[in-house]
């Protein structure tokens, strides 16, 4: 059986994760698992446990990082969230991709344990277009806006860490770019070889 593709998709604070991602799998041709972290922070309006995240308290999670059942885990503005390691090695070991969308700390520590994922880095057009989006969103004050657009700059750099960069210019565009990656994936040898060596073994025998 041919492994999943691991597909992570990351980038500064504010740059639009959730909604390119929600946008992405309302297209009807995506068979791609979603990774539902779990997170510490309550549930905002109409978010449901199981679907946008499984939510649970400090001490739960925190009894998940002892037992080693994280993937990855980062603190970020007072929560935990953090990736269920076994959910992801059963979905990519039946077959089917699965779709991480983390920050840019959680992204890196997946790297250096599945290196053989692909990491897209989501960047803003500019630093201005991400300081309107932050200041359009009406949900932060003007100094934690400046902490984020800094912050922001920072997280850029990281970009060298990753495989692809996708420009979230437009959402529709961005989701185009990030459809096209993973088909790309689908063709890399190294995901496609392990079926073939199989395959002649089993010709040989
Ligand atoms: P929010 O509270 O807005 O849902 O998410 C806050 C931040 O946490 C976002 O940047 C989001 O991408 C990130 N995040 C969500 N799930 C995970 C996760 O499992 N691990 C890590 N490291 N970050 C996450």
């Amino acid at each position: 059986m041919k492994r999943g593709v691991l597909i992570v998709l990351s980038g500064p604070s504010g740059v639009g994760k959730g909604t390119v991602r929600k946008a992405l799998f309302e297209e009807p041709d995506i068979d791609f698992t979603y990774s539902i972290s779990m997170t510490t922070r309550k549930p905002r309006d109409g978010e449901v446990h199981g679907e946008d995240y499984f939510f649970v308290s400090r001490d739960e999670f925190e009894a998940n990082i002892k037992a080693n059942n994280m993937l990855e885990y980062a603190e970020y503005v007072g929560n935990y969230y953090g990736t269920p390691k076994s959910f992801i090695d059963e979905t990519l070991a039946s077959g089917h991709d699965v779709f991480l969308e983390i920050d840019v700390q959680g992204a890196l520590q997946v790297k250096e344990k599945m290196p053989e994922g692909a990491y897209i880095f989501l960047t803003p057009p500019d630093l201005k277009a991400l300081k309107e989006r932050l200041q359009g969103r009406g949900t932060d004050a003007p100094e934690v806006i400046e902490r984020r657009v800094a912050a922001a700059s920072s997280e850029i750099r990281m970009m060298a860490n990753y495989d692809y960069a996708v420009v979230n210019d437009e959402v529709e565009t961005a989701v185009d770019r990030i459809k096209n990656i993973v088909q790309v994936e689908r063709l890399r040898v190294n995901h496609i070889l392990p079926e073939y060596i199989a395959m002649i073994e089993e010709f040989e025998k």
